[in-house]
């Protein structure tokens, strides 16, 4: 496995690997890997013929008063288990590398960041968009394989890639959880014991409500209470950022759930904040 720190030796690379006929597989993450990410590496590794994961804690993706500094950093960690996991290439820039001091281009898709993480993180997108644009553009890979524990980036880099013609095949894999149902998250470990043990009721909550939409249940606004009163008894420290019901393609509010429906939300714990999502179906 190689390990690249450097745009254009990336760019050689893969142009290379692209000249004698092999298809290139992307996997973008920002390190810390866990096993939600190496599921996405092993589904990506069956997609091409070569396996790219870029490591990279994208600076533009966190707005002034976000965890940037706080977020979890292993990278030899990430090595040894990208190799287990037949990673061919990982690319790991430094800031400096990956953005010129000037850099003025972005890339966005506000009519599907207008709500859910979009409205409380303003700039999260524009980040998530440009980085993913510039690491296309380097590596141009045939697929590019995300989770959909992160829905709403899935949806906003499928539209980005086909209204832009980008070329790359963009597709999701599930959410990977722990044996107690808790998202799997890089985040995690910046969890306090107490906290850890009792955010598996996020994912039950999610059950909560698809239990009630089962059982006839259609108002959104109902159902959304039904959560919050869920972790309000259960996870009494956590704080709502958002709960929300929407279309799973073009993210606009769902009032009532009578066809496939997002339900979307993100808590805080402490300074933690977790996001998770269940796709509703009637
Ligand atoms: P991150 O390192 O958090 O930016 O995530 C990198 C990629 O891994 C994104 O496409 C995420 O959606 C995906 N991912 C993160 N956590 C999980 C999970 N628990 N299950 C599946 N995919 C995940």
């Amino acid at each position: 496995m190689d390990l690249l720190a450097d745009l254009i030796p990336l760019r050689q690379h893969c142009q290379a690997w692209r000249t004698q006929g092999l298809s290139i597989a992307l996997v973008p993450t920002m390190g810390f890997l866990h096993a939600g990410h190496l599921s996405l590496m092993d589904y990506a590794r069956t997609r091409a013929d070569r396996l790219v994961v870029s490591v990279f804690v994208n600076p533009t993706q966190f707005g002034p008063n976000e965890d940037l500094d706080r977020y979890p950093r292993d990278l030899p960690r990430d090595l040894e288990l990208a190799a287990a996991h037949g990673v061919d290439l990982v690319f790991a820039p430094e800031p400096q590398a990956m953005y010129f001091s000037d850099h003025a281009t972005w890339v966005e898709v506000p009519e599907l960041a207008k709500g859910l993480c979009g409205a409380s993180r303003p700039v999260h997108f524009r980040g998530v968009c440009t980085v993913v644009t510039k690491l296309f553009g380097l590596v141009r890979p045939d697929v590019a394989v995300f989770g959909q524990k992160d829905w709403q980036q899935l949806a906003i880099l499928k539209r980005m890639s086909r209204d832009l013609e980008l070329g790359v095949e963009v597709v999701g894999r599930p959410i990977f959880r722990e044996p107690d149902g808790l998202a799997m998250s890089s985040r995690n470990v910046n969890l306090t014991p107490e906290e850890r043990e009792k955010a598996p009721a996020i994912r039950q909550g999610l059950l909560v409500v698809q239990a009630a939409v089962r059982a006839g249940e259609r108002d959104a606004a109902k159902l959304a209470l039904m959560f919050r009163a869920h972790l309000a008894e259960k996870l009494t420290s956590a704080s709502v950022d958002y709960a929300d019901f929407v279309h799973p393609e073009s993210m606009s509010p769902v009032v009532r759930v009578e066809g496939p429906t997002l339900f979307a939300v993100a808590v805080f714990l402490g300074r933690v904040r977790l996001i998770d999502n269940i796709l509703l179906e009637v």
